[in-house]
């Protein structure tokens, strides 16, 4: 899926739990930078173009690999739970995981348990005419968590 598609749904996801933050809007932008990190394995998405040089050589690894695995995202929070950020690292990898369930709609698929080769696939290519039907309905679900949450 898209980059706008992957924050739309960690937007909605983040909306509908906002309930349960100390500080809201760090919060959601925690979440929402969660749902583009996996994409940070290539250098044309929203987060790779950020990080350039990296996710150049991220890249080489493959894509929709290593990145896009739960052994990355419980890596990743291990490390932010050591330090005392855990709550921080759940945020991150509930956007995290919003970005693998939707690559799992894609027929390219991911593989959650990287290294293993079990792969989530899906109907819908990344762009197709599916993605703007999310992306309105996402933001829109979102923006009625939030008025409902005021
Ligand atoms: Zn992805």
């Amino acid at each position: 899926m898209k980059g706008r598609t992957h924050l739309a749904f960690a937007f909605f996801l983040s909306m509908y739990l906002t309930w349960l933050y100390e500080w809201p809007l760090l919060s959601v932008l925690v979440v929402l930078l969660g749902s583009l990190l996996p994409d940070i394995d290539d250098h044309r998405s929203i987060l790779g173009k950020k990080v350039f040089p990296l996710s150049f050589v991220l890249k080489l690894f493959g894509h929709r690999g290593f990145f896009h695995s739960l052994l990355f995202i419980a890596l990743l929070w291990l490390g932010l739970a050591y330090v005392g950020y855990e709550f921080f690292g759940t945020l991150l990898a509930l956007g995290y995981v919003s970005h693998l369930l939707l690559d799992g709609f894609t027929p390219m698929g991911v593989r959650p348990f990287f290294p293993f080769d079990w792969k989530v696939r899906g109907p819908f290519p990344t762009g197709s005419w599916v993605e703007p039907f999310l992306f309105f309905g996402f933001v829109l679900g979102g923006l009625l968590c939030f008025i409902l949450a005021l």
